[in-house]
């Protein structure tokens, strides 16, 4: 990925740049997969003086103007990232909510040559892979050993 400054970024996008939008980028780009609320945090924590309605503003025009990708996950508030434009998807803990990477094949996506693509040019494909993540994983082997084995699927600490 060829590095550009934020500044530079936000110029070729059009957009002017501001401190709010610079810092919106930044906590994105250092937290993948955040919520707008833990970039609200964040961004509010480094600049103080801006708003909550300011943040989710700047998250919706980066959005929009994709230097920032918004995932949606069924049922979890939307996430965001800096990672944009290389089709890649995503892994989510049912358990814990974790989100990972995943790349698309190398080379080729073949998730975005449908078996009939009805006419549709089609650009993106969103896949999230559902499961359950390594950590929760063990702790449901750890936790299930002790009273019997053989529990799978839906057992939730509480
Ligand atoms: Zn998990
Ligand atoms: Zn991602
Ligand atoms: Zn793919």
């Amino acid at each position: 990925m060829p590095t550009e400054s934020p500044e530079a970024l936000l110029r070729r996008h059009g957009m002017q740049v501001t401190a709010q939008r610079l810092a919106v980028l930044r906590a994105a780009s250092e937290r993948p997969h955040s919520t707008a609320d833990d970039i609200d945090k964040v961004v509010r924590a480094e600049l103080g003086a801006i708003s909550r309605q300011a943040v989710y503003d700047a998250l919706a025009a980066l959005s929009e103007k994709g230097l920032l990708r918004r995932i949606q996950p069924a049922g979890s508030p939307a996430r965001y990232e800096d990672r944009v434009g290389d089709n890649h998807h995503h892994l989510i803990c049912r358990n814990c909510g974790r989100m990972g990477d995943v790349d698309c094949a190398v080379g080729e996506t073949p998730c975005l040559i449908a078996a009939d693509d009805s006419g549709y040019e089609i650009d993106e494909a969103e896949v999230i892979y559902w499961g359950r993540c390594p950590e929760c994983l063990a702790a449901a082997t750890t936790s299930s050993s002790s009273q019997g084995a053989g529990t799978r699927g839906e057992h939730r600490r509480a």
